[in-house]
């Protein structure tokens, strides 16, 4: 008369679903899992009272356990539990169990799949064991496909993935957001780990590029030159991709190739050059973002945004014509920026909906701090570590 955990969960880790038409009983199960844990179950079922009873006790029985555990409990423990059942109804109504076994084995087969995670490897702040550096690269995992958004700008990267279980050996693909040295010095240190890696990068990326300071000489802040010299015939190589437009790295995931500037607050974010006499200002066209759709929306990755976040932004939503982008990761860029672009930016991301913010690297103490004034929990600092997950659209 009152069965416990009816009902379906949305989005769920896991279903199964047991039983016929013919037989009368059928029963559809959804779980959630937290730490291999089972955190949450809900279920469905049409048949007799005793099927229903049995749902009900499976759920009561099995919320809390270890999925090992959950795997060993078996139609006669659930049907023990309910004080026994009528002979006639221990086979075809008696199926709890094995529907909760199917939505594990639908979790294992295809759960691990769906989540995507983003973890800080390189970034200019770190914590206890792990190493800095002024830089950026973020470990993207996707069932099996492991992706790089930048590698920083030395072996740092290397140490980093060690310290936290990530093995630069099977990372397939790297996806370089611009050509500046801290974003891809450590391409030859992955390439040395890593020995058949698609890299997607603008051609642009290659280039000499120069930051010339007033009353400084002009520093090389590209792409170290053994690098650039090598990309053509590198042997761990096993696509080099130029993305000048938007290309899909696989279904789902997206790099924008060179983003279009429209607004009229921001700009490079620094005295960027092409050459040392300062005739060429470098616009930083090879600047590109990195997006792909998660069941709550987009996630876009950065590198530095030298293009504009809100540039950035405008684009991926004309891209995928989505008004909602549900989280921000990367480096903003903005520690040189105008109060007025900061609180533009500000604004674009409230237009944006955005929910989950995390700002790394150049972003600026500054920008960060109002930021996380404005967007409270939403917004957090990224160290070497951090680490997002979401679940694939
Ligand atoms: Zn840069
Ligand atoms: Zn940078």
């Amino acid at each position: 008369m009152s069965p416990r955990n009816v009902g379906e969960i949305e989005g769920a880790d896991g279903t199964g679903q047991i039983g016929s038409v013919e037989c009368g009983d059928i029963l559809k199960v959804w779980i959630r899992v937290s730490n291999e844990h089972l955190a949450d179950i809900k279920y469905k079922v049409m048949g007799c009272p005793a099927a229903v009873a049995v749902c009900s006790m499976m759920s009561e029985l099995a919320i809390g356990m270890h999925m090992d555990q959950a795997c060993e409990l078996t139609d006669e423990q659930i049907a023990d539990a309910l004080g026994g059942l009528p002979e006639n109804k221990l086979h075809c109504s008696n199926l709890a169990a094995t529907a909760l076994h199917e939505a594990i084995l639908d979790y294992v087969l295809n759960g691990a799949k769906r989540e995507v995670s983003a973890t800080v490897v390189v970034d200019d702040t770190a914590s206890g064991h792990l190493a800095s550096e002024h830089g950026l690269s973020l470990w993207i995992e996707n069932g099996e496909r492991r992706l790089l958004l930048d590698t920083g700008q030395s072996h740092i990267i290397q140490e980093n993935c060690q310290a936290l279980g990530l093995d630069l050996r099977e990372v397939n693909a790297v996806v370089l957001s611009h050509g500046h040295y801290d974003h891809t010095g450590g391409l030859q240190t992955v390439l040395d780990s890593a020995s058949e890696v698609d890299v997607y990068l603008h051609p642009k990326s290659v280039e000499p590029k120069f930051a010339c300071h007033d009353n400084q000489p002009c520093r090389n802040i590209g792409m170290p030159s053994p690098m650039t010299e090598n990309l053509q015939k590198h042997n761990h190589i096993r696509n080099l991709v130029w993305t000048e437009k938007p290309t899909d790295i696989y279904p789902g995931f997206t790099v924008t190739g060179a983003i279009p500037r429209h607004t009229d607050f921001e700009d490079t974010g620094g005295p960027f050059f092409l050459d040392t006499d300062r005739k060429q200002p470098d616009t930083l066209i090879d600047d590109q973002a990195l997006f792909f759709e998660s069941d709550k929306g987009l996630v876009v990755m950065i590198g530095c945004a030298h293009a504009g976040i809100v540039n950035t932004l405008d684009y991926i939503a004309e891209l995928t014509g989505k008004k909602h982008i549900h989280a921000v990761l990367g480096g903003l860029h903005l520690s040189s920026a105008s109060n007025e672009r900061i609180e533009r930016t500000i604004n674009t991301f409230h237009g944006y909906d955005v929910r989950q913010i995390g700002l790394a690297h150049c972003t600026g103490s500054r920008a960060v701090a109002k930021f996380k004034k404005v967007f409270g929990d939403k917004c957090f600092s990224c160290s070497v570590g951090t680490r997002m997950t979401f679940k694939e659209s």
